[in-house]
Formats: C-alpha cells, structure tokens, sequence
C-alpha cells in the first residue's frame, strides 16, 4: 500500500531526523514529514554530551551524578530524574553517532570546549559543548547532512506536509496520520504500522498557546525566534489522550533590542531573521530597570537576567557601556554561545559592527554624557547618574557590594561616549510538551502509554522545568537529537 509505513515521523528538524535515522537504520520503512519546505538550518551548532569520543580525545570527562545533581536542584526537581539520566546515559552514543556517521564522511568536526567550566554559587558551568564545526571553525551546516543520511537509509522524506491529526483504533493504539499539503490543504491519510513520533517542536510562534500556556513569557519575550513553533504537534497529542507538562520551560537570550518606549507587554515579533539581535545583550555588563536603578547580579545565566528583568517594571531593562568596555570584553570570559569568538559570537570587530547597525536602526543610542544618555534611553536622569557613579566605585574598589558580581566582571562606565540599549527576552524555544516516559512513549494523566505513539525535542516535556541552564551549553539540542534517536529505535522495536 502506497501510503503505509511502519513509522511515520512529523518534523524534520533535530529531533526528528534523527529519529528517523535511528528508525531506518533497524531496517523499518519510515516516512518522514515537515509542514514547511525546509529543516536543514534548525540543526544546531552547540551539543551537549558528557564522555563522549571527542571529549575523550580532548581529556575532558564530566563527572555524571554531579551534572545530574545540579540539573536537579536548578530544576527544582520539577521533572521527571528519569528523563534526566536517560539523556545522560545515552548523550554520548548520539554524538559518536553524529561524529562518525555524519561529521566525518562530510568534512565536519566535533570541537570540544575544554574551557567551558568554571564555578561560584549561581554560576556553576559545566564543559559539556562540542561546537559542530569545520575545520577551520566555520559553521558546520549539518542539518543538510543528516538529511541526506536519512534518504540513503531509505527514508521517505515530505515537506510542505503536516500532521493534522493523529489516528487510533478502537483499543486506542495509534495506528497512522492524516496530513494537509500546504499548497493545496489537501488531506492525505498514512498508515503507520510500528508508531507515531511527534517531533514537532515547541508552541512560541502560536500567541494564543503562549498567552494559555506560558503567559509571563509572552509578557517578558519581545521577540520569538521560532515562527513555524504553531503548538500543533502538541495539539494533536492531547486530542488522543496525551497528558501535558503543567508548568512552562522555556529557552530565552537577553539579547531582544526594542525601540526606546516599547510597551513590553503588547511587543512580541516573531520572526526567524532576528530583529533587534543584540549579541553583547548577554554580556554581564551593567543593566538598569527602567527607573534607572541597577537590580541584580548581571554575572548570572542569561535566562535568570530576564527573569529578574521580568520583575522590574516594563518588563525591560537597559543595559549601559561606554566606548571601552568594547575594547575590554575578553576578560568578561563569557562561555557557551555568548563567548567572544568563534565557537560562541562575534570577535570585538564584529561586535562593534554589530553595535553600528543598531545605532543605523535607532536601537541603541549612543552619547557624549550619561545626562544625555538618560535622556535618549527616556531614563530618569538622576537616578541614572547615581548608579553609575556607585557602579563605578565599586568597579575601582573591586568588589561588588550591591550584588555580588565577579572582581573581572566589573568594568567602569567611566569615559564618553556612552552606550545604552532597551532590552527584553529572545525566546528561542519553549520546552515543556508531552509527558513521555523513558522508552520516549507518549503517556496519559495516569502515565500508561498510549500504544505506539512517541514524542520527543520540544514537543515532549518532563525534561526541563522553568528556565533554561545555559551552563549545560548544547543541552536542548543534544536533548533533541538523544530522545529523537532513542524513539526511533523504540519504535522500530514494536
Ligand atoms: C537561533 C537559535 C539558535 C539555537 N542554538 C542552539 C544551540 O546551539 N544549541 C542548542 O542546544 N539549542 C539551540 N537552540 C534551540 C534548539 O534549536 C531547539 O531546542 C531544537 O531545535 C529543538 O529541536 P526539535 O526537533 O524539538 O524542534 P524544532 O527544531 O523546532 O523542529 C520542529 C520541526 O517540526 C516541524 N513541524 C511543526 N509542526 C508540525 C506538524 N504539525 N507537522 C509536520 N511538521 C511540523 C517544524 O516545521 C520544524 O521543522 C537554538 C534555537 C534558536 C532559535
């Protein structure tokens, strides 16, 4: 039969194109489906393994249980600990997988970041990233390569085809898909013999779900980076009795650049291209809320910044540097993707550009005196003034009494010309979904699986709670492609 398979995937993104590798590669017919016309640049750069052949090779080995532990406590063991550990104990394999199946035949290396650790109170990190690069440490495109794996072990790619609605028989088993074609809305219906993977990613592109959903992150986000996130696959689980995660998650950058007098709260752009990317937005450098004052430790994880901003009034906060600080970002020493340089962002040229473009759209505003400064930013300007000059003291004296920051993270604001930017959250992802177990089966409220229907990635749930650990680097992707695998190897099973 034509439209008959034994697992049908929806999505072709991280999660799903590897599960459809993990799938064909036990000898299964899959056909794999993507409601857009393309997947291959969603494949991410930074993964997160622990002992991996690249690491190994590097000399790093990260000590498991206490990874665990701390992924526990930052989640307030809001999660289910034996999605954790599966994660754990199976990150490893997928970037081995990942190294010699796909990197290598391509020309692509796994780049570990022996660096990447380091510890105090609220910011321990831990040297999990492998940057997916080339050689000379360019961008390694590798979603394209995955893809082109998948179609050599057989598998059926669609785009422009989207899992409408989910089909079970009368013991409640799923047994296929009916799809709409994108073009013409024209609905097909596909059999799937051995299972259902809901690879379909998260809901931040869909208003209505976010406002339902996660409510303060539609509030705290001005932007959205994921456009084609509409929340269907999730939709499609619950409507065959799936349970779902009860609280958000959620994947957020404080790099969200808005014009001066954005009413945070009505301000939520979702667009992929990114405007008002503001990269040194995750630099721990001075942040005010919009009353001026200064109010927390900006040395902490770049999600707990706008969660902190998210209790200021507004909804935003502005962040102020002069012409030096440029000159001095290396000793800031951010890791993962805000780290100066390649693997991480822009060297200082480049940031500089970065800088120039948005002084070009009137993001950020530049001037000669923080009177002008304040003025520019709609600051209240003596309040302004006063929090520089104390943040200054305390630069000189070396330590921050306020707040705790970091000896090398204090830099002053002293000489002009002065920078300043309003800023809000970037929300790259959510990350709560469908509750699975560890065999990646989708389950109901009483956590029985519904029989051959699986999620994993954004779509699933259970894993992360609250905000992002950042100091994880790579951990969504990496949880992505793990679970995606392991559900097309369950799968393949029945
Ligand atoms: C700019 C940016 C940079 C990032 N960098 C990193 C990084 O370096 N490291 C990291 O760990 N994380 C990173 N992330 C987060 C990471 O991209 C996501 O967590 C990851 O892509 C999740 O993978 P996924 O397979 O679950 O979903 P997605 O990658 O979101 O893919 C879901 C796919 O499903 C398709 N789809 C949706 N609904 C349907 C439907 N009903 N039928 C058929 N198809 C459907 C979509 O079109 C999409 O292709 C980044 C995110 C952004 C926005």
């Amino acid at each position: 039969m034509e439209n008959a398979y034994d697992v049908i995937v929806a999505g072709a993104s991280n999660s799903g194109a590897m599960a459809a590798c993990a799938a064909a590669e036990k000898g299964t017919k899959v056909l794999l489906i993507d409601k857009q016309g393309s997947s291959q640049f969603l494949f991410r750069s930074f993964f997160a393994a622990l002992n991996s052949n690249a690491q190994k090779r590097a000399g790093i080995k990260v000590d498991k249980a206490k990874l665990l532990n701390f992924l526990t406590l930052f989640f307030q063991d809001n999660v289910d600990e034996r999605l954790l550990w599966t994660w754990a104990n199976h990150a490893d394999e997928t970037a081995n997988w990942l190294e010699d199946q796909i990197l290598k035949p391509n020309g692509g290396v796994l780049r570990p970041q022996k660096d990447a650790h380091y510890e105090t109170i609220v910011n321990t990190a831990f040297n999990t990233e492998l940057a997916i690069a080339t050689p000379d440490n360019g961008w390694a495109h590798y979603g394209e390569w995955v893809l082109n794996k998948a179609q050599q072990l057989g598998v059926t790619l669609k785009y422009n085809t989207k899992m409408e609605e989910i089909l079970t028989n009368d013991q409640g088993k799923v047994i296929g898909v009916i799809t709409s074609d994108r073009a013409s809305g024209k609905k097909t219906q596909y059999q799937a013999t051995k299972g259902v993977i809901i690879c379909t990613g998260g809901y931040g592109g869909n208003v209505d779900l976010m406002k339902k959903w996660n409510p303060l992150g539609y509030k705290k986000n001005v932007y959205s980076d994921g456009p084609r996130d509409d929340g269907s696959g999730i939709l499609a689980g619950l409507k065959v009795g799936a349970a779902r995660d009860e609280e958000p998650a959620e994947i957020i950058f404080d790099r969200g650049a808005v014009p001066v007098g954005t009413k945070a709260e009505d301000f939520y752009k979702i667009d992929f291209k990114g405007p008002g990317y503001f990269w040194l937005g995750a630099y721990p450098l001075l942040k005010v809320n919009l009353n001026g004052e200064r109010f927390g430790n900006e040395s902490v994880p770049y999600q707990f910044d706008i969660n902190a901003m998210s209790k200021q009034p507004g909804y935003l906060e502005a962040q102020i540097w002069s012409e030096e600080t440029m000159d001095h970002l290396a000793q800031f020493d951010t890791q993962g993707c805000s780290r100066l340089g390649w693997p991480g962002i822009y060297n200082t040229e480049e940031n500089k550009a970065e800088i120039q473009r948005r002084l070009d759209d009137g993001m950020v505003q530049k001037a000669d005196t923080i009177e002008e400064l304040a003025e520019k930013l709609a600051l209240p300007k003596d309040k302004l003034v006063a929090t520089v000059k104390r943040y200054n003291q305390m630069c000189k004296q070396g330590v921050d009494t306020d707040f705790g920051k970091e000896k090398f993270r204090l830099y002053p604001v002293e000489h002009g010309p002065y920078y300043g930017v309003i800023m809000g959250g970037r929300l790259l992802a959510t990350l709560d979904g469908l509750r699975i177990n560890s065999n990646m089966e989708v389950i109901d409220k009483d956590g029985n699986p519904i029989p051959h229907l699986y999620a994993a990635g954004n779509a699933s749930g259970g894993f992360f709670w609250g905000s992002y650990p950042d100091r994880v680097p790579g951990l969504t992707c990496s949880h992505a492609q793990t679970f995606g695998r392991l559900a097309g190897q369950f799968a393949a099973e029945n």
